[in-house]
């Protein structure tokens, strides 16, 4: 537009920029899911603000998103009354790496065989897919901070865009209108059965109303104007100088008024549903569950969720005065709200994932949303312990004061109530995961024919893995942190745990810590580990041959974590964890009187033997004894009962390169 302004894209972004225009990807569809997102989370930036500034709202109170299509014009339109952008909002946000965005997309880009544009939104450069589709994108808007209206357009390819005020004046009033003008190859966004499916697919849950502009032809009764009524004149006149009973025959029924197609536009609220936490869980499908799964998980790579569950959750808070007198120090935005009730009530929706999602341990969001009566107060509450964060959802009480600023409602004591409420829900949630009984297998069980040609018999085919197994794989880690970390919920969490052990150590062969104290001698005290680097060397170790001669069961522990989980955990069900690679492993089955004067005896003989090996070792070994636990092997070199395992050593000498 006259009077704008050229800027160059950042380098990086320019590099993205070609990178998304020329990528072959066949999703373009999610453009559309990254606009409608913006334009929510500039809505929910305004009603926010408005909260505490009722003021900010003016003239245009209604917030909400409306889309239209322009098939003459081959644009798509999509228009938010939301927060807006002043000029320099535009320049800044459009055209730079505020965040690291740009260059971690970038990367993923890369590594990732395909070019998986879909989770260009995850990166925080989201707008730029507009580029799959249009060659020209122009975006209007309005922000309060800025008197005049502008507009930033960049043409697709180019390596700057230009900014200036916009000629049309402020015709929005407050907001953003996001104008593609869509490529030769992109027509099929100007159909509104195209663009109501993707609207509903994307953002049937998003808490501002979506509209789709659409255009409907009408008949409508032609409308007479001076020049029919004079010929009807002139008609009826000759006729009247004609033949008398026709005429009086036609004037007595009345004619058909004549009619025309006239062109209208109606608007159609898309999402008419959004909160579907609020709905009675039995008439929500799972279909409906995974679709708000894609919208609390940010679409997540396409990834389903593993589990779910719905509740309302009632906190009573007479037993913690303290929380009372913190509620009521707010200021009280809801008058109505009544604090003295002595309960918080919030509805939630929690969901575990079948995946991890990218980046899972480096994000500090959680995930969790935080809602109050159905508007949004953040996404990014901390509302799970680390070691639950790949737990995502919502929570929405209508018992929290609104206006209060983010960082007080944090160390609230009502907000952990809360949490304490929602960790113990997702425990119980992947507690049911653990003990649900296996899927039955609907395929009645005869032989197949594989790719080969080969016939596998029904027992041939590879045994079915318990679904909780397979998310364990994933997540047994997280798990294991919990136990360390929560001590609150350490017995709990224990038993969700899977180990691999010397009764079961094929690639999908778990024991629980409760199956295996089942299993104990009855002399036996102890829970016998073993860790070190892979099963396959854990197995064929001679620290193995006294338990296997016995029929001792012993866990494997192969993970980097489960030195520091014995360490901090220490028990099960008061049995403690014993390495057996350190010393104090004593088997009681054996006579102690016998075993001493055997010993004795042995000591004895060798006395010449281990004071040479000491000798001959010096100070890299503290002791050299008579072991009373090997089988095949001559000698092993153990730690002490409460040094570093030798795998520890080897872990922390990874650890420091
Ligand atoms: P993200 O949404 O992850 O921040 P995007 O590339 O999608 O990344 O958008 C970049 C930025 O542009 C947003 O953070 C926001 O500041 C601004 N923006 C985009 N669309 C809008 C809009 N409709 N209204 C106001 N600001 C917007
Ligand atoms: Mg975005």
């Amino acid at each position: 537009p006259d009077g704008s302004s050229a800027f160059e894209y950042e380098a990086e972004v320019h590099k993205m920029l070609d990178i998304v225009i020329n990528s072959l990807y066949t999703n373009k569809d999610i453009f559309l899911r990254e606009l409608i997102s913006n334009a929510s989370d500039a809505l929910d930036k305004l009603r926010f603000l408005s909260l505490t500034k009722p003021e900010l709202l003016g003239d245009t109170k209604e917030l909400e998103i409306k889309i239209e299509y322009d098939p003459e014009a081959k644009t798509l339109t999509i228009r938010d009354t939301g927060i807006g952008m002043t000029k320099e909002d535009l320049i800044q946000n459009l055209g730079t790496v505020a965040r690291s965005g740009t260059t971690n997309f970038m990367k993923a880009l890369s590594e990732s065989e395909k070019n998986n544009i879909n989770m260009i939104g995850m990166f925080g450069v989201g707008f730029y897919s507009t580029f799959l589709v249009a060659d020209r994108v122009t975006v209007a808007s309005k922000n309060n901070g800025d008197d005049t209206q502008h507009v930033w357009e960049s043409l697709n390819g180019e390596a700057s865009f230009h900014v200036g005020p916009d000629p049309r004046g402020n015709t929005l009033g407050r907001g953003t209108e996001i104008t593609l003008h869509l490529k030769e190859d992109a027509d099929e966004y100007l159909s509104p059965y195209k663009l109501k499916e993707l609207i509903r697919h994307y953002s049937e849950f998003v808490t501002h109303p979506v509209s789709l502009r659409q255009i409907k032809t009408v008949k409508v009764p032609k409308e007479k104007d001076e020049f029919d009524e004079e010929e009807k004149d002139e008609e009826k006149e000759s006729k009247e100088d004609g033949d008398d009973i026709e005429v009086s025959d036609e004037e007595e029924t009345p004619k058909e008024p004549e009619m025309e197609e006239v062109t209208t536009y109606e608007y159609e609220q898309i999402n008419t549903d959004p909160a579907i936490w609020a709905r009675d869980k039995d008439d929500i499908t799972d279909e409906e569950y995974q679709e708000f799964w894609n919208v609390v998980s940010k679409g997540d790579g396409g990834q389903k969720a593993e589990d779910w569950t719905h509740f309302n959750a009632e906190c009573f808070l007479h037993a913690c005065a303290a929380s009372l007198r913190d509620l009521q120090s707010y200021p009280a935005a809801f008058s109505n709200v009544s604090l003295t009730r002595g309960n918080i009530n919030f509805k939630s929706i929690l969901y575990v994932p079948y995946a991890l999602q990218q980046g899972q341990f480096e994000s500090m969001a959680n995930g969790l949303r935080l809602y109050v009566r159905k508007v949004l107060i953040s996404d990014e509450f901390d509302l799970m312990p680390k070691y639950l964060s790949f737990v995502k959802g919502v929570v929405d009480s209508d018992d929290l004061p609104l206006n209060v600023n983010r960082e007080t409602l944090q160390e609230s004591k009502i907000i952990k109530i809360i949490k304490k409420k929602l960790v113990r829900k997702a425990i119980e949630l992947i507690r049911k995961m653990a003990n649900a009984p296996m899927p039955e297998d609907d395929e009645v069980a005869e032989a197949e024919v594989d790719a080969d040609g080969n016939v596998i018999t029904p027992e041939e085919k590879p045994k079915e893995v318990h679904p909780y197994i397979k998310w364990y794989q994933k997540f047994g880690l997280s798990l294991k942190m919990g136990c360390i970390e929560d001590s609150a919920n350490r017995d709990k969490l224990q038993k969700l745990l899977r180990f691999k052990s010397s009764n079961a150590s094929g690639d999908d062969d778990y024991i629980t810590l409760e199956e295996y104290v089942d299993r104990m001698k009855e002399w036996q005290k102890d829970i016998y580990v073993f860790p070190g680097e892979s099963i396959k060397q854990l197995k064929e170790s001679s620290f193995m041959d006294a338990f296997l001669d016995r029929d001792l069961e012993v866990i494997y522990l192969t993970d980097a974590i489960d030195e520091y989980f014995i360490a901090n955990v220490r028990e099960f069900n008061g049995h403690k964890f014993r390495d057996i690679t350190k010393e104090g492993v004593k088997f009681s089955d054996e006579d102690d009187d016998l075993a001493k004067r055997r010993a004795k005896v042995y000591t004895d003989k060798f006395k010449p033997l281990t004071k040479f090996l000491k000798k001959l070792y010096g100070s890299d070994v503290s002791r050299v004894t008579i072991s009373k636990r090997l089988g095949r092997a001559p000698a092993i070199v153990s730690s002490s009962e409460w040094g570093n395992s030798a795998n520890m050593d080897r872990i922390m000498r990874a650890q420091a390169f």
